[in-house]
Parts: C-alpha cells; sequence; structure tokens
C-alpha cells in the first residue's frame, strides 16, 4: 500500500513540476517570479524529477521549436511523421540531447530561460541519477510487500520522458478537437485529464499557447493551472 503512495506521489510531484516549471514557466513564459523563486523551483523541479531530470532551458527551446512546427516534419516530436513509438521516443532523445550538450557546452545561451550552471552540472551527472536510482530501489526494498510491485520501479527512474512521451505521443494522436481551424493534429486526449494535470488538453493549448488555463469548456478540467492559481494568490507568482 505505501509502495502505492509512493509512485502517486511521486508521479504527480514530478508531473507539477514539469507542467508548472518547466511547461508553463521556461518554455512559455507565462507568469514571472523572483529569482528566489525560480531558483526554489528550479531546485524541486531536481529534487522530484531525480534521475530523469529534465534540463530546463534544453526543455523550453524544444518545446518552442514544438509549438512553432506542431506536426510539420520539423516537430521534434510528432507522431504524425514518427509513427512508431520507438523513432518517436529515439528522435525526441535525440535532439533533446542535443541541446542539453549545447548547454552544457555554453555553446549557447539564451537569456530568456531559466539557467543553474552549479546544479545543472549535478543533476546531469551519471552520479546523481545513479544516486536518485539506489534511492528509488531502497524505498521499495524497505515498503514493497508483493514482488509485482518491483514492476512500477522502472517508472522512477524514467518519471519526466514518461510524461513528456504521453503527452507528446497521445495529445497529438488521440482525443477530440475544440478548435479545428488550426493547422496541426493536436487533440485533447481526456474530457477531465486527472492523469497529467491539463497536459493532455493540447488541441486547447495549441489554439491558445499563451493562456494559463488549458481547460476550455466547462467540465474540462486544467489542475495544473488550479494549483499555479494558488502561487498567484501567495504573490509567490505575478
Ligand atoms: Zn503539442
Ligand atoms: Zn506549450
Amino acid at each position: 500500500m505505501l509502495i502505492i503512495v509512493f509512485f502517486i506521489a511521486h508521479w504527480y510531484l514530478s508531473l507539477f513540476f514539469q507542467t508548472f516549471f518547466l511547461h508553463r514557466y521556461s518554455s512559455h513564459n507565462m507568469f514571472k517570479m523572483s529569482r528566489f523563486w525560480e531558483r526554489t523551483f528550479f531546485f524541486l523541479t531536481f529534487i522530484f524529477q531525480g534521475s530523469s531530470f529534465l534540463h530546463p532551458a534544453a526543455y523550453g527551446i524544444m518545446h518552442r521549436r514544438h509549438h512553432s512546427y506542431a506536426d510539420t516534419p520539423n516537430d521534434p516530436h510528432s507522431p504524425l511523421h514518427l509513427t512508431n513509438i520507438i523513432s518517436f521516443n529515439w528522435a525526441t532523445v535525440v535532439e533533446y540531447r542535443k541541446l542539453v550538450n549545447a548547454f552544457m557546452r555554453g555553446e549557447r545561451d539564451d537569456d530568456d530561460v531559466p539557467r543553474w550552471y552549479q546544479l545543472e552540472r549535478i543533476a546531469e551527472s551519471p552520479i546523481t541519477r545513479t544516486t536518485f536510482i539506489l534511492i528509488y530501489t531502497l524505498i521499495y526494498f524497505k515498503f514493497a510487500t508483493e514482488p509485482w510491485q518491483y514492476a512500477f520501479l522502472p517508472l522512477h527512474a524514467m518519471m519526466g520522458p514518461i510524461h513528456g512521451f504521453i503527452v507528446n505521443w497521445f495529445g497529438h494522436k488521440s482525443g477530440y478537437r475544440n478548435f479545428d481551424k488550426i493547422n496541426d493534429n493536436s487533440k485533447n486526449t481526456l474530457p477531465i485529464d486527472f492523469l497529467m494535470m491539463g497536459e493532455l488538453y493540447q488541441n486547447n493549448h495549441h489554439m491558445r499557447p499563451n493562456n494559463l488555463n488549458f481547460a476550455f469548456r466547462w467540465f474540462e478540467l486544467d489542475l495544473g493551472y488550479l494549483a499555479t492559481s494558488v502561487f498567484k494568490k501567495l504573490r509567490i507568482i505575478s
């Protein structure tokens, strides 16, 4: 039971920092925050994504490319052009690693994406990633009560990219559309997105990419937006 709680908590915490910090903040600059809070959320993204930490600047630049070229051959990850799951993920990883390497080697330094050089070096190190995997394994050793529960262990190690895959694959492949006039294949995968905190309203988001609320119809619910509204009320972001 405790292992299920650990899995659900890790799923939503990792996801929250992906949608809040990497997507809505780093990629789209949807809100502003002080340097103190930027560092705080950067650090928490590192802690909760752990072994599968995604570099905020590389994520932001790759995601902007996705919006500019959505579902064209220049889209870094479109299920319309990369039609099997392996080539889809491979192309995404290759493109993403190229950007991470360019940032880490100092070959590019865009100033409108959050950077924290020291923490990036620690987070990107194989020693750090391995340490996180060891921590997940120890938690399983301590709290798993049935052998089948170990099947979930690899998901912890790859949490960030798994979330990215679900959004990029299903969000441009399966679901309904509220806006047919946009020229891409974006879909709203779930009418009530309890699974990905609003990220699965890709059709709404591509239609209105700077709108903080990804929900549009009365029944749609963007949990990422609701959480972000709390930070706004607390004046942590503006
Ligand atoms: Zn998209
Ligand atoms: Zn976006």
